[in-house]
């Protein structure tokens, strides 16, 4: 089935990213990206929404506009939420998380709760912007893995971390925090669906060291790194509104998964599942009669990992896992590959929900 690739947080110079739009979106091109959502804070932008041709590299990419919105008068700004399939601003839901769930809802559109856990990081990045307000429901999913917030952790002391991380960018990025995959695991065992993207929150600021700067993690390469592969029934159309009714199925559906290129590209990679005759893929529900057999195939031999109901039932190394269950669950996979002297998060798929009859 066709799989494009996206990534759904960004910003840009309309709240505190570095480049414009069009900057932006010739990055995505330049990094394969297949479609953008823009997510600057409390910030939206008319007109910007369509089909961008990249002039230096000649490929097409499909922008379409979204926000990050926050209670800015809160101290710290915590509970970012991404609204994404909306057509006009929604920051007046700011103060009340659920009223904005709502309004999302209500204009046709999806959220995700933001970075919802955070690690501090060094000087300014200390302060941490988790989602603290849980008693909340409608919501489409969470941002599992968030590049920024991984980075952050990881240059969290000047030496050796922040200046070994500038300059060698392929040691940051290690996969989503454990507390992050144990929240989606709690959320999940509550019976709601609950679909999990990744993101860049690529701003492409430049940092100071002496007489240094350095402008840590462009565009570019954030987006060859942590991003959302979507699976499509059809390939994408060239019809703007009908491209992004496309990507909007998938998401909502949860037909996709986290993907981190760097190592490399996991394009290609499968999970599905079959009971009797049926066969479902990531998001889908299936119910189970007498058995399901769960089956995830990769492009590249990995680390593969069957998670049911937050606990690893099966592992293997190999571009193949194959698995029986004769008892319902929520099941998904993780995937990791060594990248520099390191296992790395490689792939996260979303869950197949196997109920019972
Ligand atoms: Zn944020
Ligand atoms: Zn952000």
């Amino acid at each position: 089935m066709p799989e494009i690739i996206g990534n759904l947080h960004l910003h840009t110079t309309a709240s505190d990213g570095a480049g414009t739009h069009d900057e932006v979106a010739s990055a995505a091109a330049r990094a394969g990206l297949d479609f953008i959502v823009y997510t600057d804070h409390n910030t939206w932008v008319d007109g910007v929404e369509g089909w961008y041709q990249d002039a230096a590299t000649g490929r097409s990419i499909l922008r379409l506009m979204g926000q990050e919105i926050n209670d800015q008068r809160l101290d710290p700004e915590l509970n970012h939420m991404l609204c994404h399939f909306i057509s006009h601003d929604l920051n007046g839901a700011a103060a009340d998380p659920q009223r904005l769930i709502d309004t999302v809802n209500q204009a046709g559109g999806l959220c995700f709760l933001a970075h919802p856990l955070e690690r501090p990081g060094l000087r300014a990045a200390a302060e941490t912007y988790p989602w603290i307000s849980w008693d909340i429901c409608g919501y489409t999913g969470i941002e599992l893995w968030n590049a920024m917030t991984d980075v952050k952790w990881r240059l969290r002391t000047l030496w050796p971390r922040a200046v070994a991380g500038a300059y060698l960018p392929q040691w940051v990025l290690t996969a989503p925090f454990p507390e992050v995959l144990a929240k989606w695991d709690e959320l999940l065992a509550t019976g709601q669906k609950v679909v999990a993207i990744g993101g860049s929150d690529a701003h492409a600021m430049s940092f100071s060291l002496g007489p240094l700067t350095r402008t840590v993690y462009p565009y570019e390469y954030l987006f060859k790194a942590v991003n959302t592969h979507l699976i499509l029934s059809e390939g994408l159309s060239h019809d703007t509104q009908q491209a992004q009714q496309q990507i909007y199925q998938a998401l909502s559906a949860g037909h996709c998964f986290i993907g981190n290129s760097l190592i490399p590209s996991p394009r290609g990679f499968e999970f599905t599942a079959q009971s009797g005759s049926t066969g479902a893929m990531m998001g889908d529900t299936l119910i189970l009669q007498d058995a399901v057999e769960l089956r995830a195939t990769s492009p590249q031999p990995a680390l593969l990992r069957l998670i049911q109901d937050g606990r690893c039932v099966a592992q293997q190394v190999g571009t193949e896992l194959t698995w029986h269950s004769r008892r319902p669950g929520v099941f998904r996979v993780e995937a990791y590959r060594q990248y520099w002297g390191e296992l790395r998060g490689w792939v996260f798929t979303n869950p197949i929900y196997v109920r019972a009859a």
